[in-house]
């Protein structure tokens, strides 16, 4: 178990961030019946409603976000990018990249999300908590510097990171994305710089399809410096810990970071509509204790976790509750209840071709010097 069990945990969350609309559905086609956007305000707020009803909330420290500053979004975003978004919340609203709306009024809130993460990194720079959840919307690791992609405005964690780095004179700092699909924003934001290593495990070829290959390692300075473990469909809760063991534990130690951030979608669940992984209840609560015996013996506890994806309404809280539960060291009396049906599907051992990406991924922490 973590060292810091009985930790002081902040929770960012604000009512702001389920009024965001991210495009009502996805136009197919002429014989499409319109259907409620994947990215649904209520499935995310679950999540929340979960910490309060198991008793968890007052065992956390709440705090309430700031909208980030157009100069904090400008450290990773392309001026002209940011006037776009703007102008399109200004009036009707629009398209802003693939797969990515923003609604008339959801400029304020996108920034409401990046300022999220950085009030999360504040509070624990600040030892005013050991480690955050900030409980943003809408996701940001698929923005790119110059359009949104994949329901993401902005690049929350990467613009949280930028600021950090600029206004606290923080130096190396470790992000985990463990969201299914890739995160393009986050690992092109530091591609080149070795002052951050940017990790990703995600579903082989999903989205991005032409992103988040293995050989993609970063350039320049920052050669070595990103690292991505692409697992193959059906992957479940023993190679997401495996990759934590041998590859993520060990890269952090290699690169020995001042401060970790995890980019901690949910869609990498059993029941996610979006991806075909098998994670559950207990995969989110190993993978997170794991992730704060590193911070632990690395950087003093300081952790901090911000909302991504997940796209099953009825199975991210329990994703969600035990991440929370275990950076605070409270359990609570909530079990999942499906985690017995879970656990009768076959494929949650390790698989040899599993094993074997895992492997290739793992020979790669080396190159971090
Ligand atoms: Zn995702």
């Amino acid at each position: 178990m973590p060292k810091t069990r009985n930790a002081t945990t902040g929770l960012i969350h604000d009512e702001r961030y389920y009024w965001i609309e991210l495009g009502g559905y996805m136009a197919l086609g002429e014989f499409t019946q319109p259907f409620p956007a994947m990215d649904s305000p209520e499935g995310k707020r679950r999540i929340l409603n979960l910490v309060r009803v198991s008793g968890l909330m007052k065992h956390l420290t709440e705090f309430e976000p700031r909208m980030a500053t157009e100069d904090e979004l400008a450290l990773f975003h392309a001026r002209d990018y940011i006037a776009k978004v703007k102008e399109l919340s200004d009036t009707t609203g629009g398209s802003v990249g693939d797969f990515t709306a923003i609604c008339a009024g959801g400029y304020d809130i996108a920034k409401l999300a990046v300022g999220g993460c950085i009030v999360a990194i504040d509070a624990v720079l600040d030892k005013k908590v050991n480690n955050a959840f900030a409980m943003v919307r809408p996701c940001g690791h698929h923005a790119e510097a110059d359009r949104g992609r994949g329901f993401a405005i902005f690049s929350n964690v990467a613009v949280a990171v930028m600021a950090a780095r600029a206004q606290r004179g923080l130096g190396r700092v470790a992000v985990l994305d463990w969201d299914v699909h890739h995160g393009n924003g986050t690992q092109w934001a530091f591609y080149d710089d070795p002052n951050v290593l940017t990790i990703s495990i995600h579903q082989d070829k999903l989205y991005p399809v032409e992103s988040g290959a293995l050989e993609e390692r970063g350039k320049g300075k920052g050669e070595g410096y990103n690292l991505n473990v692409p697992l193959p469909p059906g992957s479940g809760h023993q190679a997401y810990v495996a990759t934590i063991e041998r590859v993520v534990v060990p890269a952090f130690k290699r690169f020995t970071p001042e401060l970790i951030v995890i980019a901690s979608g949910f869609d990498a669940s059993v029941l996610d509509p979006l991806a075909r992984m098998m994670c559950h209840s207990e995969t989110y609560r190993t993978m997170t204790g794991l992730m704060m015996e590193a911070a632990d013996e690395l950087c003093d506890g300081r952790l901090v976790v911000c909302l991504e994806g997940g796209y099953s309404p009825v199975y991210i809280p329990y994703c969600g509750l035990p991440v929370i539960e275990t950076l605070s060291g409270h359990r609570t009396s909530v079990v999942d209840p499906l985690a017995e049906w879970v656990a009768q599907i076959g494929g949650h051992d390790l698989q040899p071709h599993q094993d074997a990406a895992i492997e290739r991924a793992a020979t790669r922490v080396e190159d971090i010097r």
